[in-house]
């Protein structure tokens, strides 16, 4: 395929996108680092690794404003994604593409912008690092080499974090860690039978914690639900973070009740537990539950049973434990 093809591939685009398994996961430092040293260099109000999904735009990293994702027709990062070369607008209310879109009529009134795409080392463009502001300007070619000198280096990251199996924060596996674990245990239950179970626990509300009493108190609630997770769980047993504030157990030789019973134990623990802090913090959390079984055996079907009855803990109120049970007439 020539350049020029693999700018038209979206589909290979795409498959190169999720290899990283990058999508909704939570911030990680190297990249606010890298935004927050566009802000300052360029000087600009705001930055961010953009990474153009499907059918929206979503941010690894967004210095400057808050936001996790946009759709993808309004984004001005699709554009850069179409070019090789750095895309720079002066003014977007004089540019046609751009003069319409509802970020530069609205909030924040975006009036100019750079971006260079992020190019993977097999040449898809999956995103792009870029400086935004809110009055127009000129980007000088030393500034464009600044966003150009850094989008390879927020690309070897993100190859980097392919090869890291713990996240930073809490100490868990990572999503591509804990689904490789989850792959073993299904390729186990098919040659010898072995039972498994998965508890999927997302906190409840977390949101207000960390609206109500700031970040830094969430990353706390995050440390301390992981540790008192891991603390509950056998030596055997995997403790992943699957997102923000969802996480994973895979429990090896457990069967549906006993699972559901760990599962009420936890949430009675974080429920009761105090999590130290000025002031002390309270949190509760909703479970998935669902056994290894007919019909779940790939990590996808697996993780989609416990996550339907997660759904219905928090549907049903919140501060519970539910089941997805076995498909038990085909699997007898
Ligand atoms: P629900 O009970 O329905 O689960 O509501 P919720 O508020 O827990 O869920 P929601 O998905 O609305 O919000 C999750 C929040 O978690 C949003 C996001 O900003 C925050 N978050 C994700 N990752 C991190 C992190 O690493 N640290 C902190 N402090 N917050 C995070
Ligand atoms: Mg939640
Ligand atoms: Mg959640």
């Amino acid at each position: 395929m020539t350049p020029q093809e693999k700018l038209a591939d979206e589909a290979g685009r795409i498959a190169a996108l999720q290899r990283y398994d990058i999508l909704d996961t939570p911030a990680e430092g190297a990249f606010d680092k890298i935004t927050a040293l566009v802000r300052t260099l360029i000087g600009v109000p705001i930055s961010a690794v953009s990474l153009i999904d499907t059918d929206r735009q979503w941010f690894k990293s967004l210095n400057g404003l808050d936001a996790t994702e946009t759709e993808r027709s309004v984004a001005f990062c699709d554009h850069s994604i179409r070019q090789s070369e750095p895309l720079i607008i002066t003014d977007a209310q004089s540019d046609l593409r751009f003069r319409d879109n509802p970020f530069v009529t609205g909030d924040p009134g975006i009036r100019s912008y750079a971006g260079v795409p992020l190019r993977t080392p097999d040449g898809y463009n999956i995103g792009s690092l870029c400086a935004v502001d809110t009055r127009t300007r000129d980007f000088g070619p030393e500034q464009v080499a600044i966003l150009a000198g850094l989008a390879p280096i927020v690309v070897e990251q993100m190859e980097l974090r392919l090869l890291a199996e713990r996240d930073g924060l809490s100490g868990a596996l990572t999503r591509r860690a804990f689904v490789a674990e989850v792959d073993k245990h299904i390729a186990l239950y098919v040659r010898h039978k072995r039972p498994a179970a998965l508890i999927l626990l997302d906190i409840d509300h977390f949101k207000r914690v960390n609206d109500s009493y700031g970040h830094g108190a969430g990353d706390r609630v995050l440390e301390a639900v992981s540790a008192l997770c891991r603390s509950r769980s056998r030596p055997s047993d995997s403790f992943g973070r699957l997102g923000g504030e969802e996480f994973a157990l895979l429990l090896p030789e457990t069967t549906e009740s006993e699972a559901m019973a760990v599962a009420n134990r936890l949430r009675d623990t974080i429920e009761r537990f105090e999590i130290s802090y000025e002031p002390p913090l309270h949190v509760t959390a909703s479970f998935g539950v669902a056994a290894i079984g007919h019909g779940r055996l790939n990590s996808q079907a697996w993780l989609a049973a416990a996550d339907t009855a997660l759904y219905a803990a928090k549907r049903g109120g919140r501060n519970a434990v539910v089941l997805t049970p076995q498909d038990t007439l085909r699997a007898a």
